[in-house]
């Protein structure tokens, strides 16, 4: 069972140490940790080169940071790119909904991470809020991108709209709220094979740890409202997932 998406360095390192003891000790047997930005780019390098091949890493700077990402931060991420257990971009995308950089810096540096994924033959992992429109544009604007469209909260054309583009889908802790009728409705239809299950730790609980802290151990409680939801048996949806996220980012291992 694979988280493929949990920010372990946002937490602290004694904290981090028990949260990883608990997911492998729930049959959690690999973590993506993304990274943000310039707070923990190389923290996100150290750890996946220390992971021991249990924690892969991606690296890029999150729309939030977009406007922190000069000439000196872009080579210093092209640099840790090369860095051992490094498998994506990310993550990268467009934010409107908190608007913590301008969008026009937003849409800039998208563009340069997805060019710089292209190059280095990478996935992406991308984050959309409030912004569907010009995400699908800066999509358009990179044909043949690999990548997940993590969190999502599209519903079923959206998912679609995503298939269109080669992308798979990432679902979180709220595909077990009470009002994520809409994650449903996307987790019922994603194609057999492009589905990813995720915590995004530390944020978005599942029920029933929602409103305290995430962590890699609950993304059973996904794949299982997932498999709930799809009607299909969990363990078969844990092999799929599983091998969907080897297919994204390990390159079929
Ligand atoms: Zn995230």
């Amino acid at each position: 069972m694979i988280d493929s998406h949990a920010h372990l360095a946002m937490l602290e390192p004694a904290v981090r140490y028990e949260v990883l003891a608990r997911a492998y000790g729930a049959g959690v047997t690999m973590i993506l940790v993304p990274a943000t930005g310039r707070e923990d780019l190389d923290a996100v390098a150290e750890m996946a080169g220390a992971g021991e091949g249990r924690i892969v890493g991606a690296l890029g700077f999150h729309p939030h940071e977009a406007s922190r990402c000069d000439a000196a931060w872009k080579r210093r991420l092209e640099a840790l790119l090369e860095s051992p257990g490094i498998v994506a971009v990310g993550e990268i995308g467009l934010d409107y909904h908190y608007d913590l950089s301008p969008r026009e810096d937003q849409r800039r540096v998208l563009a340069w991470q997805l060019g710089l994924a292209r190059e280095r033959g990478l996935p992406v992992v991308l984050h959309h809020r409030e912004a569907w429109q010009d995400f699908l544009g800066a999509l358009d604007a990179a044909p043949g991108m690999r990548g997940v469209a993590h969190s999502f909260t599209e519903g079923a054309a959206g998912v679609e709209e995503m298939g269109r583009r080669g992308l798979f889908i990432g679902i979180s802790g709220m595909v077990t709220f009470p009002k994520g009728e809409n994650i449903r409705e996307a987790v019922l239809a994603v194609p057999s094979g492009r589905l990813l299950v995720e915590t995004d730790t530390p944020y978005l609980a599942p029920v029933p740890h929602r409103g305290k802290p995430n962590e890699p151990a609950y993304v059973r409680l996904v794949l299982e409202q997932a498999a709930r939801t799809r009607e299909a048996d969990a363990a078969a949806l844990e092999a799929e997932t599983d091998a969907a996220f080897a297919e994204l980012f390990l390159g079929g291992r």
